[in-house]
């Protein structure tokens, strides 16, 4: 006997039925073992940032991850399965901030670094912990407790080894440049940490138009400017040189065609001229002349053609201070408040400052205009915080020899969707040298020494570092500040005692580096928990492998990450891993777009749309969540909500109700399935199955294959509609007589699918294999793929051609009005040849006493004249020609051609319309046409009544409850008598009594 299944499943309280056994029974270990001599097949994780509850934007990746992993274990691959958690940088930072309610980077070292080090790891420590639950609720299989962590001083030392690497090249120097720069965080952020759509918003900015009096003449320069706290700064005015301004009222301006104006100058005439700057009284200010500079990207669409230059303030200011030898002003400091040298402004915040400035400038009479704008601005990408240029000193790795390489490695790998892949040599094409330095704390420390004799001392290994300290060893705890920055070493030029530099690296540079770190890269001997150091230890117990697992496993034969991962993730460990190896890290990529909610907008915990994973996993259950991020088409954002969810686990109850109809019967007829027996499949619906269900699995491997799940889901939901729609319906009959050869059918193509298919829903295949397979392996993730049935395109074809001639008769039917009920005498096809061998199914599903296959002569044609085209053609005598075309007085001739009235007419002049004849209904599509003979006799009739009446008892029992089991006394009215043997059978009935009506009783 099968367990019987509920109507319909509990999908949250099943799954965690089964986390439960896998756990007991030690599935996912038992798998591992399976496939310990199997072949290779490397993945790396993407690490997570350990940072908060992970969202259901999190889910699609981890989904995906799980899904080919799944996939590939069942094809017998050995897998590393290996977890990584970001855990150190600016995400992190910022969320302990927020927790210990600290808000600068002041009130950090007021904390205490060490202490605020200690929470971060905490903070990490108890995330980790968290998103581990979540993804093993998700079903995802990793080797949980075997995580790497980015901050492990293993991994630290590894990217020092390659700063090391970068500072041998030559790649390596500390720039001075205009910065993007956080005033919250107190650092400068690199361009690809930016560069995503994501961050920036629309703000309101002012909006003033400030007047810069010319020297030595009675007239001003009025610019324009969205950033009044840079007007301090300002030491210069740029025009587009070949641009015109005209003179009015005493103010130059972009000249506008049409416009009077008393002078008219092209903007290199004002080249060299000097005004007097908005707050030339400040010390800052002190001995700086300020002059007009040509400038050919001066916008003329906005503003006055006039921009003010302040290179302390602005990027591309900056770089004109270099063409134009101009003094640089750098007006704030880390926090974004004015230094000293301002005057009433100091201590001022950017925002601070907006009204004094504009204050100040109104008294001096250089106001003309104050107002506001809505624009496009950068935010932080971490805190959110409105950005700010800053001139400072970074650290950076110059991209030049390196990029060439990258793009000829970018072009050995394979990319789905494949435009990703240009996307990422259009990056690698763009990207700037890479900006690495941070000024914070929980991060990367940048082993960077720079000695007063001039040399640059870069570490390169934790054994390095111990050889050349002079001091501060013992205290080491971690390689993390504080306690890194205590330890000074030897300069290797001088002998002299050098210091560190305070700051740690980009984020990217601890997740670029795990290809190295987690394999072992030119580790001589295997070490035990060898990733479990620094502020690792205790969180997990990987190893650092010898150079010969590094060998076996690198590169990756895949990874999976979102599409923004291109400038990040993707690109970091390209650049690191082509400077050490030579080669791109990972062979394969699948990426994919975002997760936005129902409606299309993006979720954000701010707007009450986001979801975060354990919430939606227990509203719908993982595997309809599975189900959704797999029909997704990658390429294309993704809308994730309830309701989506609903529909799918709608659609996926069919599998549901199939794998029960075939529980019901069998335990009705006492019929056991054999494992590992094949069907014998000689009934044509039994070989029809096999045969579609063999086309399932090689349809599915081609999906899973080619790392597309849309296919995947795709083929299993038609799959499922031939077994439910037409395998069972068609079937009934043998099943209510406990066919064993339809139960075998049935029960083999399901356990087929539910392999097939295990990947994606762990747990409902699981649930079902569980209940449907007895004496097989325990678990359908055990059992491995299905094996491929030898194709039998002939039968696919013939069936496939049966169900489109059904399809278009239940058409005919629908047009005709008739019910399918009742039963009628003739069916005609033309253009199906390959189903006439099911002539007897067709006229069993259609309820029709035969089929012909032949010539469809009951049509006619219906023409009319396709008035855009022959309206103009023929003008007045289209009404005449209309007319005989309505008679169908016409001859057809070929290719669609018509004769009418002696003029010859070609299909694109006429709409042609293939009807039935009177007592006919007809319905063609694609070259295959249906005529349903409607004509009704006594006979026939009859027996429709018979029919309505089998189904009116059938219908009576069910609302009286009966099992399939249970018999009745069938009471009919006396027509029906010819009819009332088959009525009988057909409702369970033990014996026929005759009345008024239609009645029923349980015996
Ligand atoms: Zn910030
Ligand atoms: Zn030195």
């Amino acid at each position: 006997m099968f367990k019987p299944l509920p109507s319909v499943p509990d999908h949250p309280a099943l799954e965690r039925e089964l986390l439960e056994r896998w756990e007991a029974e030690g599935t996912f270990d038992r798998l591992r073992e399976q496939n310990a001599e199997g072949p290779r097949f490397s993945f790396m994780d993407g690490p997570i940032t350990a940072n908060a509850p992970a969202g259901v934007h999190h889910g699609i990746g981890r989904t995906l991850k799980d899904v080919f992993q799944r996939y590939k274990a069942m094809r017998g691959f050995r897998l590393r399965y290996q977890n990584g958690f970001d855990s150190q940088g600016l995400h992190v930072e910022v969320q302990v901030e927020k927790a210990l309610g600290l808000n600068s980077k002041r009130e950090i070292e007021e904390f205490g670094v060490a202490e605020f080090a200690r929470r971060c790891r905490e903070f990490v420590a108890e995330f980790a912990a968290v998103q581990t639950a979540q993804f093993k609720r998700l079903g995802q299989w990793m080797d949980w407790g075997n995580d790497y962590f980015t901050f492990s001083d293993t991994n630290i030392a590894y990217i020092w080894r390659f700063l090391q690497e970068c500072h041998r090249r030559g790649w390596l120097y500390k720039g001075h440049r205009a910065t993007q720069w956080c005033p919250r965080c107190g650092t400068s952020l690199s361009k690809h940490e930016q560069a995503g759509d994501e961050n920036y918003a629309e703000l309101e900015h002012p909006s003033l138009f400030v007047r810069f009096p010319l020297r030595g003449r009675d007239e001003a320069l009025v610019i324009w400017t969205t950033t009044p706290w840079t007007l301090p700064a300002n030491v210069a005015a740029a025009v587009n040189p070949a641009a015109e301004y005209g003179l009015r009222g005493g103010d130059w301006r972009l000249a506008v065609s049409g416009e009077e104006y008393e002078h008219v100058a092209r903007g290199e005439e004002l080249v060299g001229l000097e005004y007097e700057g908005p707050f030339d009284d400040l010390p800052a200010q002190e001995g700086i002349g300020h002059r007009v500079i040509p400038w050919d990207e001066v916008a003329l669409d906005e503003g006055t053609g006039i921009v003010h230059i302040a290179p302390g303030a602005g990027a591309e200011d900056f770089q004109l201070s270099r063409e134009h030898t101009l003094p640089v002003l750098g007006p704030i400091d880390d926090s974004g408040r004015f230094v000293a040298g301002y005057g009433s402004f100091e201590g001022l915040s950017t925002d601070e400052v907006v009204e004094p400035v504009i204050e100040a400038l109104r008294e001096r009479g250089r106001l003309v205009e104050a107002g506001t704008i809505v624009h496009r601005y950068p935010v932080c990408w971490r805190c959110r915080t409105p950005l700010v240029f800053r001139v400072v000193d970074d650290w950076f790795i110059s991209a030049d020899e390196i990029r060439q390489p990258m793009l000829e490695q970018n072009a050995t790998c394979e990319w789905t969707p494949p435009q990703y892949g240009k996307r990422m040599d259009d990056w690698l094409r763009n990207m700037d040298d890479w900006n690495i330095s941070r000024r914070r704390y929980f991060g990367l420390p940048l082993p960077f020494y720079p000695c007063v004799c001039g040399h640059l001392n870069v570490i390169g290994s934790r054994a390095e570092l111990e050889e050349r300290a002079v001091r501060g060893l013992e205290q080491l705890e971690e390689l993390h500040r504080p306690w890194i920055d205590r330890v000074a070493i030897r300069c290797e030029e001088c002998d002299g005692e050098v210091e560190r530099i305070p700051e740690v690296g980009d984020a990217w540079l601890d997740a670029g580096i795990v290809h190295f770190s987690t394999l072992g890269w030119q580790n001589p001997e295997w070490i035990e928990e060898g990733n479990a150091t620094g502020a690792a230890r205790g969180l997990t117990t990987a190893d650092l492998p010898d150079h010969a697992y590094w060998e076996d496993w690198f590169p990756a034969d895949w990874v999976s990450e979102g599409r923004a991962q291109i400038r990040l993730w993707f690109y970091a460990q390209c650049f690191m891993a082509v400077t050490l190896d030579g080669r791109q890290p990972y062979k394969r990529v699948l990426t994919y777009e975002n997760v936005l909610d129902e409606t299309g907008r993006e979720m954000h915990k701010s707007w009450g749309n986001a979801i975060e994973l354990n919430e939606a996993l227990e509203r719908m259950g993982a595997d309809a969540m599975r189900w959704v991020y797999c029909e997704q088409n990658p390429a294309q954002d993704m809308r994730f909500g309830y309701t989506l969810a609903e529909e799918v686990k709608r659609r996926l109850l069919t599998l549901w109700n199939s794998a029960g109809f075939l529980v019901t019967y069998a335990n009705i007829a006492g019929w056991q399935p054999e494992w590992g027996r094949e069907p014998e499949a000689s009934h044509a619906l039994d070989r029809w199955l096999v045969a579609r269900t063999g086309q399932l699995v090689s349809e599915a491997e081609a999906a899973y294959e080619r790392y597309w799940t849309p296919a995947l889901t795709s083929a299993f939901e038609s799959y499922v509609e031939d077994l439910s729609n037409w395998y069972i319906r068609r079937s009934r009959r043998r099943f209510w007589d406990g066919d064993a050869a339809a139960l075998e059918t049935l029960w083999w193509s399901l356990v087929q699918a539910l392999r097939v298919v295990a990947p994606v829903m762990p747990f409902l295949a699981d649930h079902l294999w569980r209940t449907l397979v007895p004496g097989g392996p325990e678990s359908v993730h055990l059992a491995g793929w299905p094996e491929e049935a030898a194709p039998d395109d002939g039968l696919l074809e013939e069936m496939a051609a049966v169900r489109r001639v059904v399809e278009l008769g239940r058409q005919a039917r629908a047009q005709s009005g008739l019910k399918l009920r009742q039963p009628l005498r003739r069916l005609v096809v033309q253009g199906a040849e390959a189903a006439q061998g099911q002539a007897s199914e067709i006229a069993d599903e259609l309820s029709v006493k035969e089929v012909e296959f032949g010539p469809v002569e009951a049509t006619e044609l219906r023409v009319k004249p396709n008035l855009p085209v022959l309206g103009p053609k023929l003008g007045k005598e289209l009404g005449p020609l209309r007319a005989k075309l309505e008679a169908g007085e016409f001859e057809e001739l070929d290719d669609g051609r018509l004769r009418v009235d002696g003029q010859e007419l070609s299909p694109e002049e006429v709409i042609v319309e293939r009807r039935g004849k009177d007592g006919w209904a007809v319905a063609g599509e694609d070259g295959l046409t249906v005529a349903l003979d409607l004509a009704l006799d006594d006979e026939l009739e009859l027996e429709g009544r018979a029919r309505e009446a089998i189904h009116q008892v059938n219908t009576m029992r069910k609302d009286a409850g009966l099992e399939i089991t249970d018999r009745i006394v069938l009471t009919l009215t006396r027509d029906l008598e010819p009819h009332a043997d088959w009525i009988a059978r057909e409702t369970l009935a033990e014996r026929v009594e005759y009345g008024d009506e239609i009645r029923i009783e349980k015996i």
